[in-house]
């Protein structure tokens, strides 16, 4: 049978958990035919979006591919979940309160002693919170795409953050792409307005709405070439609200140079990026060369800085041609990006 014809075979079955501060998430696990010959995987989705990010439709998508090639695929549905109630989540909450339970669970259900994790943006900074916080002990290979513990962003992109959120953030508690397909608000109209008068890059409104949001790319999450005409138009349905809060913790971090947290939660330490990494995993920072979202950068930084704590141990992919999300998303992702990730988990540790 062919990867394409197993992935119609998948089965999902969503397991619900509670967050510490009792917000009702999930946790979607995918199955095959097969049982799955290596451990278990959790894929954790980045802002604004959800679970499903993972799952674009292409021939074959990262979930397909991981199943057939033996992984037991967990998605794992977090705060910032467009499945869920708009909340104004911050990376601390999601790193205490969210990441620890759902790996608890997926060991809990699985008997596995560690687990392996595929993490995307700010579900990656998020999670290696609680990993460099020693919250993740379970999780021994981490595979982090974009953005990991030092966001930098495109100069551009910090002038316009830093105006945009001095000037109008007050009118703006969430940002929603979707309002490039209906604006129910007035500040929503008037943001509606400003990308119709600014994005010409193609005729999708949540694509380009998108871009404005998170950058200043022309589109800034992925590159056209890389999408087929389905996936395009599949944004739509795929992308939500973002709140300001997120947007003022990205860019005090931004301008720190490193995350930096807005809660003070007892159970997270006062500082993101301690002297030394609480964690025994092995990373993977995976970046797109032409990723208009957050620059190679910032994880060649976080590469450098757990190199230097253990040597030789932990890996630095740059990918030429992708960006931001078609890193997952590509029509050629399969052929391009998955057999990284592939042999990343595979790696021994
Ligand atoms: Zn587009």
């Amino acid at each position: 049978m062919t990867v394409a014809e197993q992935a119609g075979r998948l089965r999902d079955t969503v397991l619900e958990f509670e967050s510490v501060d009792g917000l009702p998430l999930n946790l979607i696990h995918v199955q095959g035919d097969d049982t799955p010959t290596k451990g278990p995987v959790v894929l954790v989705h980045g802002a604004g979006v959800r679970a499903n990010i993972f799952r674009a439709p292409v021939e074959t998508n990262l979930v397909d591919y991981l199943v057939a090639n033996g992984y037991d695929v967990w998605l794992e549905n977090w705060r910032a979940s467009i499945d869920f109630p708009q909340n104004q989540w911050t990376l601390d909450k999601a790193a205490l309160y969210d990441h620890p339970v759902a790996v608890k669970r997926i060991v809990e259900e699985t008997g596995a002693e560690s687990i392996k994790a595929v993490i995307h943006c700010q579900g990656s900074t998020s999670f290696m919170v609680s990993a460099v916080a020693g919250l993740l002990p379970q999780v021994s290979t981490i595979v982090s795409n974009a953005v990991s513990l030092h966001p930098v962003i495109p100069r551009l992109s910090t002038i316009k953050l830093n105006f945009l959120l001095r000037c109008f953030g007050w009118l703006y508690p969430y940002m929603d792409p979707r309002w490039g397909l209906n604006a129910p608000t007035i500040p929503a109209k008037l943001l509606a307005l400003v990308v119709k008068l600014s994005h010409h890059e193609c005729d999708n409104n949540v694509c380009k709405f998108s871009s404005f949001v998170y950058g200043i790319g022309f589109p800034t999450l992925w590159r056209h070439e890389n999408l087929n005409e389905a996936t395009h138009e599949w944004v739509n349905q795929e992308f939500g609200a973002v709140p300001r809060t997120f947007f003022d913790q990205i860019t005090k971090s931004v301008g720190k140079g490193k995350l930096v947290p807005i809660d003070s939660l007892d159970g997270l330490p006062s500082e993101f990026v301690p002297p030394s990494p609480g964690t025994d995993a092995r990373f993977a920072f995976i970046a797109g060369v032409l990723n208009r979202c957050f620059s190679k950068e910032s994880q060649e930084l976080t590469f450098e800085y757990f190199n230097s704590h253990r040597p030789n141990y932990h890996t630095l992919r740059l990918i030429p041609d992708y960006g931001h999300l078609d890193i997952f998303m590509g029509q050629n992702a399969v052929n391009d990006t998955f057999p990284i990730i592939l042999e990343e988990l595979d790696r021994a540790v």
